[in-house]
């Protein structure tokens, strides 16, 4: 019989499985879909490497730090600051969150008032003392009030805070915790953001490597014996003596009957292959007018071996999933990237690919993290992982794992570990 039965192969629930196979514990992982990682994958089309989804790592974040081989994964780092769209005009921001006094900098100093530069400067000076979990703690409020409070002008959270933090917590409106916003701009303070020269889907193939897992095998019901548990798969019954559910927030409700009363939060990408340069800017593309495109980047200019020779890749993030269908989504993200690179560069763009997710994270407003649950459920012998016992993203899911692999383990420093540490 196994140890450990780990119900879903995204990051959260491979952590936990490589903690306890490193234990020596007997573990295997189920997986539902073709392959493992769930929301952090990468897929070859025509050559080119496409995320599911478009996000980008943290190096800071300290579970990252534990648990990933950094310097496998050849991680290129993102150029710092971004490329500010209004239409065919852009502005170029220095790095406002590693190097503050560039916030108004060279061009960026005609889009934004200049007072910004020192009240982001005074903003960053703060967060950099605390430990970063310790930004997760005290007062809370959305982001937007925190933002005002620090006296940011409405061009500036126009212009940077709402693109941008758009793109992290997939909404605009800055609705989100700011204690969260805190800790992720402090992230992006210590260790700026990366991608992985292979793809995302490296994280979790590097997290998977060597464990004992199974995929297109889905787990339906779990049923406790006293001694142990019975998994009901696809594939016909599994018995282990713990189980730890490491799916996403909803389907971990369904199997555990653990209510976690959290909103999906959805996005769209579309990723669009040019035969020419049609835009050398290797930094983000944040859209400061009200549109569907929220932020773009041109990928391959970044990492250049994630397009053919010779050829581009540009990733659109579209907040939300669209009512339209494909064509009519491709249409009118077309229509806004003319506006930016004219009719006659839009054209030469083919669609590779688009990738809807309903829920990539899940909300998280002001106190949201007094609901989560625990680690503990119901179901006797039934642990819970996963994201949604800490916060929607990578520190979250990692972090999580740890946790409920320490559980199993009675590995006491790990569970007293505090939520961002
Ligand atoms: C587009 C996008 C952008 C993001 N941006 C960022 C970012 O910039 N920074 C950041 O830190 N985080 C970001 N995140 C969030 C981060 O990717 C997630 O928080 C993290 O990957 C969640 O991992 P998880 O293991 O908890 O869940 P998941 O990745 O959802 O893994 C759960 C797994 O369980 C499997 N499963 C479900 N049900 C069953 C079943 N019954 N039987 C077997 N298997 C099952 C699923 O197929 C899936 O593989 C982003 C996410 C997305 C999608």
């Amino acid at each position: 019989m196994l140890d450990v039965l780990v119900v879903g192969g995204g990051l959260a629930g491979l952590t936990a499985a490589r903690t306890l196979d490193r234990a020596g514990q007997r573990v295997r992982v189920l997986e539902a879909a073709p392959e493992v990682g769930g929301r952090v994958r990468s897929r070859v089309v025509d050559g080119f490497t496409l995320d599911a989804g478009f996000q980008v790592l943290f190096p800071a974040y300290p579970a990252v730090r534990r648990q990933l081989d950094l310097p496998a994964l050849d991680l290129v780092p993102l150029p710092s600051g971004a490329a500010v769209r209004r239409g065919a005009r852009v502005n170029l921001l220095g790095d406002p969150l590693r190097d503050p006094g560039a916030l108004a900098g060279t061009l960026g100093g005609r889009v934004l008032p200049l007072a910004d530069k020192l009240r982001v400067a005074r903003m960053a000076a703060q967060l950099r003392v605390p430990a970063p979990h310790a930004l997760l703690r005290g007062p809370d409020e959305p982001t937007e009030t925190y933002l005002r409070r620090q006296g940011l002008s409405e061009a500036a959270l126009n212009a940077f805070f709402r693109p941008f933090f758009g793109g992290i917590f997939l909404r605009r409106d800055l609705s989100t915790s700011a204690r969260l916003f805190r800790y992720y701009f402090r992230m992006l303070l210590d260790g700026g953001a990366a991608l992985p020269r292979a793809g995302m889907g490296a994280i979790s193939a590097q997290l998977a490597a060597g464990l004992d897992l199974v995929t297109g095998v889905e787990v339906t019901r779990l049923c406790p014996q006293g001694t142990h548990v019975t998994a009901v798969t696809s594939a016909g019954d599994l018995d282990a003596r713990q189980v730890i559910v490491a799916t996403d927030p909803p389907r971990a409700q369904a199997l555990t009957g653990e209510a976690t009363g959290l909103t999906g939060v959805g996005s769209t990408y579309l990723y669009y292959a040019a035969p020419h340069q049609i835009d050398p800017e290797r930094r983000l593309l944040l859209n400061a007018e009200p549109g569907l495109i929220n932020n773009a980047h041109w990928t391959s200019q970044a990492v250049p071996g994630r397009a053919p020779a010779g050829q581009h890749l540009l990733s659109v993030t579209v907040l939300g999933v669209p009512a339209e269908d494909d064509a009519a989504l491709d249409t009118a993200v077309r229509a806004e990237l003319a506006g930016w690179y004219g009719a006659q560069a839009t054209a030469q763009l083919r669609l590779l690919g688009t990738e809807r997710l309903p829920y990539a994270q899940y909300a998280q407003p002001p106190e949201y993290a007094h609901t989560l649950p625990g680690h503990a459920t119901a179901l006797n012998g039934v642990l819970l992982a996963s994201e949604v016992t800490s916060m929607s993203g990578i520190q979250g899911a990692l972090e999580s794992g740890e946790k409920a692999a320490a559980i199993v383990l009675g590995d006491l420093a790990a569970q007293s570990r505090p939520r961002g540490a």
